[in-house]
């Protein structure tokens, strides 16, 4: 089972990897759009760092629900209305429980990806998030491990796929190439999952 701690430590070992790779992901930012994922990112997660160390929420779906809001609220641009949304709708869809299987989170996920794909109006294959997301989705009930590999595998397959969403849709043919910056965010929120769980 999952408890409230398991999503506190999730969503402190995302902000600490987001740290650590702050600068890839500006570079990334940097090749197709306006190079500040990086730095977006990580004043995002570490006002989420901050929040759930004052505020101790006592359920999952509340530790998601109070992250997102804050994502939301401190990051702007694109990425923070979707991560603030993926975040918000998969504590929502956690309910009250105070534990959660594997089974249950990956559902909800699941119900995240599903309100982000609605708010931004991407596919698959559109060089978004999405391409790391959804995979990773599909085989989370499997293991965390799993998911973070099908993550990773969803942010490098972006590379030659052009970009249909977002700022470096602007770019066309020129987007081709690079990986999506959101896409290699979305790999470290997921492999944050099997650092979480420990091993
Ligand atoms: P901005 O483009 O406003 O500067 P960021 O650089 O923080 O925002 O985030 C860019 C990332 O957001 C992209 O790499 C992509 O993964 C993601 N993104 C942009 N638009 C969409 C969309 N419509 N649906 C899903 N993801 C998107
Ligand atoms: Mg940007
Ligand atoms: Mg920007």
């Amino acid at each position: 089972m999952l408890d409230t701690d398991f999503f506190r430590r999730w969503m402190a070992a995302t902000a600490a990897a987001v740290d650590r790779e702050a600068d890839r992901l500006t570079e990334l930012d940097a090749a197709i759009g306006d190079a500040d994922h990086g730095s977006n990112m990580r004043r995002g997660f570490a006002a989420v760092n901050d929040v759930l160390g004052k505020e101790a929420p006592r359920t999952p779906g509340t530790v998601l629900t109070l992250a997102g809001r804050h994502l939301i609220s401190t990051v702007g641009g694109a990425s923070g209305p979707l991560y603030g949304t993926l975040l918000r709708r998969t504590g929502k869809a956690l309910g009250d429980a105070t534990e959660v299987t594997p089974d249950q989170l990956a559902d909800a996920l699941g119900a995240g990806v599903a309100a982000v794909t609605q708010l931004g109006g991407a596919q698959a294959g559109d060089k978004t998030m999405l391409d790391a997301l959804l995979p990773a989705v599909e085989v989370l009930g499997t293991s965390f491990e799993a998911a973070r590999d099908a993550a990773l595998a969803g942010a490098l397959g972006t590379v030659p796929l052009r970009a249909r969403k977002g700022r470096a849709s602007y770019l066309g043919e020129r987007s081709i190439g690079h990986q999506d910056p959101g896409a290699a965010s979305s790999a470290l929120l997921v492999g944050a999952l099997a650092e979480a769980a420990g091993p």
